[in-house]
């Protein structure tokens, strides 16, 4: 039916090699590398063989050509990335604390990431679009929800899909506007992508059995949880639960796991591939990003990860 199709942020990201609770400590930092969630997850799409498209915007610097010359190698259609002639592309700066978690310092909304709109470049490829998938932190960005707004309501109603990663930590609350949004996408998505505590947030509901009820009764189609180093979860509204067992990898970055595991996802079941295979392939894709430095650095082609799905050991 056309192209799967993601719209928001595209940054470049600059990383800390070593352990430490502040970037003094934290040395030295390397990069840019290509990044933002909703390119991470296309990237992942383009390298599995996909036929992808992303809407975002860079600047017109190094940075937004380390971005555009990534995602076309990919595969993807960049025909609807805008470059800013006014501001310079998004940027992330991440270190990793002592106790695992991470710390970022963005630069998002004073960049171009956060400045595209409506297009004819835009208009062009959702007229063709066949799915959409939307991350919640693009409905943080006022221009980008914009045009996700336009971009589901013409994709729904040619018939296309869509698929959500909410993607909002559970703390963050949203102003009632982007709520409204979020929610409405979250009713109509076909495929929800929630990582832990988002599933509970996404329904409204504590308790995973009971969300998972309440997300069906909605109308959401599947739903597969992510559950990091302990796998994943896939639940049908018709009843089906299949569990996904993680590989067993080192992590040297957390970063981009779940992207890659959502765009391994989608685009094998977009191929084709029945629910067991495309979260194998999914696992996979989540677990070889984590073990390479870099945001989108382990995303894999087909080979690749049937290389890695071959030599690796999974828990049981
Ligand atoms: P998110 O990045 O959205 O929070 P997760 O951290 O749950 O998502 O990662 C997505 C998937 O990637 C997991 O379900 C798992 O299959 C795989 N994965 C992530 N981290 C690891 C890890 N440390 N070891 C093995 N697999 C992992």
């Amino acid at each position: 039916l056309g192209p799967t199709v993601c719209v928001g942020e595209i940054l470049v990201e600059i990383v800390a090699t070593t352990v430490g609770d502040g970037f003094r400590e934290a040395q030295p930092l390397i990069g840019p590398f290509a990044s933002g969630a909703p390119a991470i997850f296309i990237s992942q799409c383009g390298r599995l063989g996909g036929h992808t498209a992303m809407i975002g915007a860079v600047g017109a610097d190094d940075f937004g050509r380390v971005n555009l010359e990534r995602l076309k190698r990919d595969g993807v259609d960049i025909s609807a990335i805008s470059v800013d002639p006014d501001y310079p592309t998004g940027s992330a700066f991440v270190r990793y604390r002592k106790d695992g978690s991470r710390d970022f310092v963005y630069n998002i909304a004073t960049s171009a990431a956060a400045r595209f709109g409506w297009s004819d470049d835009v208009s062009n490829l959702i007229g063709r679009a066949g799915h959409l998938h939307v991350m919640g932190s693009a409905l943080s960005v006022p221009s980008a929800r914009e045009v996700i707004d336009k971009a589901f309501d013409i994709v729904k109603a040619r018939g296309g899909t869509l698929s959500v990663d909410p993607n909002i930590r559970k703390e963050l609350k949203l102003d009632d506007d982007t709520e409204r949004r979020f929610a409405r996408l979250v009713a109509a998505a076909d495929l929800l992508l929630p990582s832990g505590e988002e599933l509970e947030r996404a329904a409204g509901v504590e308790g995973e059995a009971n969300a998972v009820r309440r997300l069906f009764e909605i109308g959401v189609k599947e739903i597969v949880l992510k559950r990091g180093a302990n796998g994943a979860t896939y639940y049908g509204c018709d009843g089906e639960r299949v569990d996904a067992p993680a590989f067993v990898v080192t992590e040297v970055d957390p970063t981009g796991a779940g992207d890659c595991f959502g765009g391994a996802y989608l685009t094998c079941r977009r191929l084709g591939m029945p629910v067991k295979d495309a979260l194998t392939y999914a696992a996979a894709a989540g677990a070889r990003n984590v073990t390479v430095i870099g945001p989108m650095e382990g995303a894999g082609t087909k080979e690749q990860l049937d290389a890695f799905i071959a030599a690796t050991e999974r828990r049981s």
